[in-house]
């Protein structure tokens, strides 16, 4: 995705492009939420196998990890491509090598820890998330759905349990996009939609690329990164949810369908610059009483369409409290999980601006800047969580949502079958020292997860 900063003021426009418009990925999940129908025929028959997770190790393990980036208030600040993060790496890849896994390392720094199968033929069965966090993060998202393959990954091995594919545990690098300003950058390659060139070119807020940093930490390797030279058979992705909706509603394991649409307009209000006290009322071209005007009618957009619409960034010139201002730019974030009415709401924003603008003797000027499809995930894959988490915790204790936020699943979607499981959010927190979910919530995701994966992999022993 590319970003703009023409509409922030030269003052800002270095740092806010980091601090403001970072893009979007782990963010909470919107109140609007779909439930998928299903009939009984359509679940899986029980998990090959009784293989269970060990809580106590998979929470010791989350929290042991932790001290790489300790922010000491309960939390991690653990950037990509910094020393925290080369550190974490190391112990990845030692701890997968214990296990019985051998770790490819792809262009991008992105780890796959395969396990082997029967058949070694077939792509491996993706078990991906990240272990980059925000600058003031928690202690959970991403990191747990790494650490909770890393405890398949323990489970299999001592069980000596051979799946039929080869298992991958991945952790994709940067998909924060806090310190390199593209969330899921990496996936994004891996999935042909950014460039090589495109990801390696970032910068971060002191300057240094993307492509140096990898090289300084000693994770540029020399697989390509690519869906086609290293391909996955599924992937599947565990995730603290982020947002309040299954605790609110009591729900141990979420089920996720898809990830919504998100799109960012900006829009520039030009009016005219004049004396506060010299102009009467009835003459002024006010750029910024025509977007409050603009901002509260976006809302209402939202409503009508069911969707979600944001306005989170204002700037107004020129910025004197005795002068009517003469230019403002906002922006738009529109989010939706079809398509359709995603488009036909940055229509109806276009549309009333014009006609606001209209009004208020101003001209107004919208430029889309990124815009993300919303993604259905695959049935075959959110049949397998489905069935775990039916067969786990009952059909009352769960229930089907999309994601709000991005991740990296968004991505694999495009080339290989893909869902994710989601856990409920203490107090629905994210991206914050207090985020957190108990032992208890942890350990049984990872179980959805580990039964979810062995239904999926039955599934391609059947075909092949
Ligand atoms: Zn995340």
């Amino acid at each position: 995705m590319v970003l703009s900063s023409r509409f922030l003021s030269p003052r800002l426009r270095a740092s806010a492009v980091h601090r403001v418009f970072r893009p979007r990925c782990c963010l909470p999940p919107t109140q609007y939420l779909y439930r998928r129908k299903y009939s009984a025929s359509t679940l899986l028959g029980p998990a090959p196998t009784t293989l269970a997770v060990n809580r106590q190790r998979l929470w010791d393990t989350l929290h042991y990890t932790a001290q790489w980036g300790d922010s000491k208030d309960g939390g991690v600040r653990r950037l990509a491509l910094t020393e925290e993060d080369k550190a974490v790496r190391e112990w990845f890849v030692q701890e997968a090598q214990k296990y019985g896994a051998t770790v490819k390392v792809d262009e991008m720094g992105n780890l796959f820890a395969i396990r082997p199968g029967q058949n070694n033929d077939l792509p491996p069965i993706g078990i991906g998330s990240h272990l980059d966090t925000q600058p003031a993060g928690g202690r959970y998202d991403g990191i747990l759905g790494v650490q909770a393959g890393l405890e398949i990954l323990k489970v299999l091995h001592e069980n000596d349990w051979t799946t039929h594919a080869p298992i991958a545990i991945i952790n994709w690098t940067n998909e924060e996009g806090a310190r390199f300003n593209t969330g899921m950058l990496s996936s994004a390659v891996w999935a042909g939609k950014a460039t090589l060139e495109y990801a390696y070119n970032h910068v971060d807020p002191e300057g240094k690329t993307f492509k140096d940093e990898l090289i300084k930490i000693g994770f540029q390797g020399p697989v390509k990164a690519s869906y086609l030279a290293n391909p996955l058979s599924a992937h599947f992705e565990y995730h603290i949810e982020q947002g309040p909706v299954l605790e609110d509603e009591k729900k141990a394991i979420g089920v996720v369908t898809g990830v919504q649409g998100m799109l960012w307009l900006i829009v520039t209000v030009t009016g005219r610059s004049q004396h506060c006290g010299t102009t009467p009322i009835d003459r002024r071209r006010d750029a910024l009483l025509a977007s409050c005007r603009m901002i509260s009618r976006v809302n209402d957009v939202a409503w009508e369409n069911k969707g979600l619409t944001t306005v989170g960034v204002i700037n107004s010139e020129p910025q004197s409290p005795g002068t009517i201002p003469g230019k403002v730019t906002f922006s738009v974030d529109i989010e939706h999980l079809s398509n359709e009415s995603m488009d036909n709401m940055a229509a109806s924003v276009r549309s009333l601006c014009q006609e606001v603008a209209d009004k208020h003797g101003c001209t107004v000027d919208i430029e889309q800047i990124w815009r993300s499809e919303a993604v259905e995930f695959h049935e075959d894959c959110i049949n397998a969580v489905r069935s775990a988490a039916i067969e786990l915790v009952g059909d009352d204790q769960y229930r089907e949502l999309p994601a709000g936020a991005g991740h990296d699943s968004v991505n694999t979607s495009y080339h290989c079958p893909t869902s994710m499981v989601f856990i409920p959010s203490q107090g629905g927190i994210s991206h914050h020292p207090s985020e957190y979910s108990t032992p208890e919530q942890c350990a049984l995701g990872t179980q959805v997860l580990l039964n979810a994966v062995l239904r999926f992999d039955e599934q391609l022993k059947k075909k092949s």
